[in-house]
């Protein structure tokens, strides 16, 4: 017989064992399936949790191919992964969710803005160079076709200045757009091609670190928005014909316009409050989806705002947080650590999920939130 997702035999393996994996693994728990995790730290925050924890580079083909032949189902927790390993894994029979050839779509920007252009996906105007911008083609925004990861790799360039910190090498060249609101929309799609899409969120960026600060669900768009994102998020997911979880973060333009930015075929930042505030979480809708289960109800359960609980500055080294008790004692306030060993200026230590009846009030109550807990090194 057939080997079922709850058999004690079965393996689920994920390239990456950081936040991502250690939430995923709290929902596979619920469903007996035994989870393994390949990732280059010992103590990687799903080191004490995983059935098998395997140290190695998932960027190096021989040690994914390794880790990967021995499990059922083959997943990852982030793009930049060794992706010949993984079509080798797909052509000898593993299930590699997402697919290897998406991953590789994704893990060059400038392949992924072709892709919405094939598709017929809204998307900012764009460039792709071998070089670094001229003076006439300013304001742009300049992408790193590759390697870039939590806005690192992406800049506004304004003025003549700005073209001396311009990076060099193949980049993506983008409109600068007038952003009204950020928003994300995951959908979530099987092999039987069942998909469910969550309610879009809204993102505050933290302009420093160009890391999410604030997410806001639902968002606060009109209900024809709301349809239209859920509509441009299927569109991208059928247009992959992927198999798994995918993000997709979209701008709201000063005119009205829904734009996709970027998509990210896993679990992802702006679906943690999916946890506490949603029907189903990301991570079990992620799980679901990659085992050909039925997909869990997604709306809103009660309104939420996520915070990431970010490295102070100015410190680094072993960690301790400041003011959790205080935190602890508000009804509402769900606090998750990563159990990452050392802080480092915005390094993503943990997060908060505040639910209430009323978004304004959990707004106000994560503003406070984020004043009173403190990252700092011991
Ligand atoms: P990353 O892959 O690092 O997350 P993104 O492509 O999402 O990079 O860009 C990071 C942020 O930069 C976006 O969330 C947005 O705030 C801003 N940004 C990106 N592209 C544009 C654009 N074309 N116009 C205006 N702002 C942009």
């Amino acid at each position: 017989m057939a080997k079922e997702f709850f058999d004690k035999d079965f393996k689920l393996g994920i390239l990456g064992g950081g936040q991502l994996g250690k939430m995923f693994i709290q929902e596979a728990v619920n469903y007996n399936v035994n989870v393994s995790i390949l990732d280059p730290s010992a103590d990687a925050p799903c080191s004490k949790l995983a059935s098998e924890f395997m140290v190695g580079d998932f960027n190096d083909y021989n040690t994914v191919l390794q880790f990967g032949k021995t499990m059922d189902v083959l997943t990852i927790e982030i793009e930049h992964v060794n992706v010949e390993a993984l079509k080798k894994l797909e052509a000898d029979g593993v299930k590699v969710f997402p697919q290897p050839h998406i991953i590789e779509l994704i893990q060059d920007k400038g392949l992924q803005k072709e892709f919405y252009q094939k598709n017929g996906i809204a998307t900012s105007a764009f460039e792709l160079v071998e070089n670094r911008p001229q003076a006439n083609q300013l304001p742009i925004v300049q992408k790193l076709r590759k390697g870039g990861y939590d806005g690192r790799g992406v800049q506004v360039l304004k003025t003549e200045a700005d073209l001396e910190n311009a990076f060099s090498g193949p980049c993506v060249l983008e409109e600068l757009i007038d952003i009204e609101k950020e928003i994300s929309v995951i959908v979530a799609r099987n092999e039987k091609g069942e998909v469910k899409t969550f309610p879009a969120v809204e993102l505050e960026f933290n302009p420093k670190a160009n890391l999410v600060e604030f997410l806001f669900s639902p968002a606060s768009i009109s209900k024809s928005k709301k349809i239209e994102a859920r509509n441009l998020a299927i569109q991208v997911a059928e247009s992959l014909n992927i198999v798994g979880l995918l993000a997709v973060e979209m701008f709201l333009t000063e005119d009205g316009e829904l734009l996709v930015n970027e998509i990210a075929p896993r679990t992802h930042n702006s679906g943690h409050h999916t946890i506490e505030a949603n029907f189903t979480s990301q991570f079990e809708q992620h799980l679901r989806s990659i085992l050909n289960l039925p997909l869990g109800k997604t709306e809103v359960m009660i309104p939420a705002v996520m915070i990431n609980i970010l490295g102070e500055p100015g410190h680094t080294g072993p960690v301790t947080y400041q003011g959790l008790d205080g935190l602890m004692k508000t009804p509402g306030v769900n606090v998750h650590l990563y159990g990452k060993t050392t802080t480092k200026p915005f390094r993503k230590m943990g997060h908060i999920t505040v639910i209430n009846e009323d978004l304004n009030t959990a707004k106000s109550m994560a503003r406070k939130a984020k004043k009173a807990l403190k990252v700092v090194s011991k």
